[in-house]
């Protein structure tokens, strides 16, 4: 077998690679795969793809990964949340012959996609069933980009089981893979096929509403305020189940603050994007993204979530609060380009030593956000030249905000604290230097982006279960362990394989 490092141009088709393999091997290529695939913009007159091959003349098997089965009597194992914390915590605990019971608050994907279109139609939210609750979990309505900054291990066995579960192939080998909203959902939906077909149960409209704990052990729980006894419980309620978290401390969960970051979205034209990351020849190459920090203020200031030919969503999960968040299909075909443009957020911001206080502080902002723009779950907005220099904007330019519920002009100021508006101005100018035309007068700022992680942390010992109870195991973004889906998956990883080894 061969590894080799190959360059195309972005005209040469990728059925050229393997004409290339054979030149090296000097026969016929009888395996070939890619193993990474990235684009190197770094010099604008010379863009190429790059690419990490392996090929060989003969016929190769591709290893299959082999999990320890259970010995013991089958566990009851309970997970709370269908996002990709619960699904891969449920996929891996089939792997170990465990059959989970997946509880999920919210409707299957397919129902819930019909409520979030109802939602940005008529404005009328389902607190149960949106942008952030249901099947899928936050992640199902999402650009779906697999990139992470974490180099875990787990990382491989995650993209191969997208890819195994209908993700398309280049999701395993892209240098910075995505899913696309679309395929994302179907991905969630073979998944469930999946854990119904291999004797798990999948239930909705099922929240866990409170649990049993005797000896400083876990021994039921209660959904929709039913009893069930259950030797283990997977906390993977997202960083919005602010009720369940407010049970959990009622109970005497140990739980601590945990600082996040918070701001608003931002729109240029995809075409400003391209060319300003490759120039003239912008056109023929995949919609262009970027990454930007500043240090230049007092708080750092970094975008993140960027969604190429994307759109502003609205993302609200309780009544009166307006909440951003972005998305794109699988083929980024929009008018424009958003990112979250957010600030570091203090624990002295929280004003409280409440180990809630960041929930409070997020929903002061989504309902000063929700007032700003006149209620409807309309979203304020301000143009980034106004807003550099303090004035309010009446008219829109050529950038168009794509947020569907509508807007309404409103300063960022009157949802916003002063300690981050203050650093977004500096960072905005900064990063023009960075990237040409990101404070572009007609950049299109929307309010508010509040739910970038969770404000809170459930203490959880080496062995993953919670603080002083056994039996209970936080996971995922919402107990503080994860910021994003590969992140969260692979929590979900680590947990059902901490769950299963007590009973190999
Ligand atoms: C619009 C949007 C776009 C995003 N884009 C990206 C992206 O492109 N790439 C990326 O890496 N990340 C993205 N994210 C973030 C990503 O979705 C989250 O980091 C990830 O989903 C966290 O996974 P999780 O399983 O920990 O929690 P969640 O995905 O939040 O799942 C928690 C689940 O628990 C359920 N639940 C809550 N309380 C209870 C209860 N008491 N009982 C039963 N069920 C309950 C909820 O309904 C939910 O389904 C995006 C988020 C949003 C909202």
């Amino acid at each position: 077998m061969m590894k080799l490092t190959l360059t195309l141009r972005p005209y040469e088709k990728q059925a050229a690679l393997r004409k290339l393999c054979e030149k090296r091997l000097h026969a016929p290529v009888r395996y070939f795969r890619i193993l990474k695939k990235s684009l190197d913009a770094r010099d604008k007159s010379d863009i190429k793809w790059v690419y990490s091959v392996e090929c060989s003349s003969r016929n190769e098997e591709i290893p299959k990964p082999v999990y320890t089965q259970i010995v013991a009597p089958m566990p009851k194992v309970y997970i709370a949340g269908a996002g990709p914390a619960g699904l891969f915590c449920a996929l891996r605990l089939l792997f170990h012959g465990i059959r989970p019971i997946v509880v999920e608050r919210g409707r299957p994907v397919e129902r819930r996609a019909e409520d979030v279109a109802a939602f940005q139609r008529t404005g009328v939210l389902d607190p149960s069933s949106n942008v952030q609750f249901g099947e899928g979990g936050a992640g199902a309505f999402s650009d779906g980009k697999l990139n992470t900054q974490t180099n875990s291990p787990l990382n491989r066995e995650i993209l191969d089981l997208f890819v195994r579960f209908g993700a398309p192939e280049e999701v395993g080998y892209l240098g910075k893979p995505h899913v696309g909203s679309s395929n994302l959902r179907k991905v969630v939906a073979n998944i469930r096929a999946y854990i119904l077909e291999q004797g798990g149960e999948v239930r909705f409209g099922t929240a866990l509403t409170d649990y049993e704990v005797k000896n400083g052990k876990l021994t039921a729980v209660f959904l929709n305020g039913v009893r069930e006894e259950a030797d283990a419980l997977v906390l993977a309620v997202g960083h919005s189940a602010r009720d369940t978290f407010e049970v959990l401390l009622g109970k005497g969960m140990r739980m601590e603050q945990k600082e996040f970051a918070a701001g608003v979205r931002i729109e240029h034209l995809q075409a400003a994007i391209g060319k300003a990351q490759y120039g003239a020849g912008y056109a023929a190459l995949p919609p262009a993204d970027y990454k930007l920090v500043s240090h230049a203020a007092e708080r750092s200031v970094f975008s993140f979530c960027m969604c190429p030919g994307g759109v502003v969503i609205p993302s609200a999960s309780e009544e009166g609060g307006v909440v951003t968040n972005g998305m794109s299909e699988f083929a980024r075909d929009g008018v424009n380009a958003n990112a979250a443009l957010v600030v570091q957020v203090k624990r002295e911001d929280f004003g409280s030593d409440h180990p809630l206080a960041g929930v409070a502080f997020q929903r002061k902002m989504e309902r000063a956000a929700f007032a700003a723009a006149g209620g409807g779950y309309r979203a304020p907005v301000q143009l980034v030249g106004d807003f550099l220099v303090g004035k309010e904007s009446y008219y829109f330019g050529e950038v168009r905000p794509t947020y569907a519920r509508g807007t309404a002009f409103a300063p960022v100021e009157a949802y916003l604290p002063p300690a981050l508006t203050e650093s977004l101005r500096t960072g905005i100018l900064d990063m023009n230097g960075k990237l040409e035309g990101f404070a572009a007068y007609d950049a299109v700022l929307t309010g508010v982006e509040s739910r970038t992680s969770s404000p809170v942390r459930i203490l959880r010992g080496d062995d993953l279960q919670a603080a002083g109870i056994a039996g209970v195991y936080p996971c995922g973004e919402g107990c503080g362990y994860a910021g994003g889906i590969m992140s969260a998956a692979a929590d979900g990883i680590r947990v059902a394989y901490a769950i299963a080894q007590k009973y190999f």
